[in-house]
């Protein structure tokens, strides 16, 4: 589903992805690891062309993507972003939030867009508050209702930027039960994440950066207990 090729990006001088081989199958989870700065965020950012690479291929569902030619909303309509801080409208409600994109980009009845807008609603749990502003929303809520928005755009992939990272503790496990949902209903996923309960249960394969190179690639159980890298054993006892 998704594949990149050789990937490259830097920023100035500092080289952030060195040559990233990534192959991500349909229906796949891979949970993206590595510490502060090994450049999680940039490989997830390019995958949705918020981020221009410098050189190698990008491959969505078996069509390299051209950056001169293609009409990247489009690309970005196929790959949905969530992020760590939400990125919600505060002037919208949830569910303008969630119609916009499907009607602005997808060209969508406002109608259909909303009707499916409370489908998406009533999966994440948040039916009851449709018609309320972000603001009064707890942070689990306000990602919850921004993995609902990723998903009006209907899309084969999306992606995490650490979800969890900016919630309260008591509100981590209401957002990483919608990505299981989603995991266990088949969608492809990229999740960066800290979260290694996750890590562990959730995802079929493991990717670990390490100063934008790709240290492991592997399924969780041998990451986690057979390891020989010291990078990895390190970052281990890190998180733990
Ligand atoms: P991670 O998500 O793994 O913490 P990032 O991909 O955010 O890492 O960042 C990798 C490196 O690239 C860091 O050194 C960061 O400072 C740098 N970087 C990221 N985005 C930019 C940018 N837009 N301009 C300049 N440097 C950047
Ligand atoms: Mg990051």
């Amino acid at each position: 589903m998704i594949k990149t090729k050789n990937l490259h990006k830097s920023f100035g001088d500092l080289d952030v992805l060195k040559g990233i081989d990534l192959d991500v199958e349909t229906g796949e989870v891979v949970v993206l690891i590595g510490v502060s700065g090994s450049g999680k965020s940039t490989l997830l950012r390019c995958l949705n062309f918020l981020e221009m690479p410098n050189e190698g291929e990008i491959i969505i569902d078996g069509r390299q993507v051209d950056l001169k030619k293609d009409d990247l909303s489009n690309v970005r309509a196929e790959v949905g972003m969530v992020f760590q801080h939400f990125n919600l409208f505060p002037h919208k409600t949830v569910l303008e939030n969630i119609t916009e994109a499907p009607i602005i980009v997808k060209k969508m009845k406002k109608e259909r867009a909303e009707k499916e807008a409370r489908v998406i609603l009533e999966k994440v749990g948040l039916s009851d508050k449709a018609d309320v502003y972000p603001g009064k929303l707890s942070g689990g809520q306000k990602q919850r209702v921004a993995i609902a928005r990723a998903l009006a755009m209907e899309p084969k992939a999306l992606l995490f930027d650490e979800p969890t990272s900016a919630l309260d503790p008591e509100l981590v496990g209401e957002v990483l039960q919608v990505m299981q949902d989603l995991a266990n209903e088949g969608m492809t996923m990229v999740v960066v994440t800290h979260e290694m309960k996750f890590a562990k249960e959730v995802a079929d394969r493991i990717v670990m950066l390490d100063e934008g190179c790709i240290i492991e690639n592997t399924d969780p159980h041998t990451f986690f207990n057979h390891s020989t890298n010291e990078r990895t054993r390190q970052f281990l006892e890190m998180v733990d």
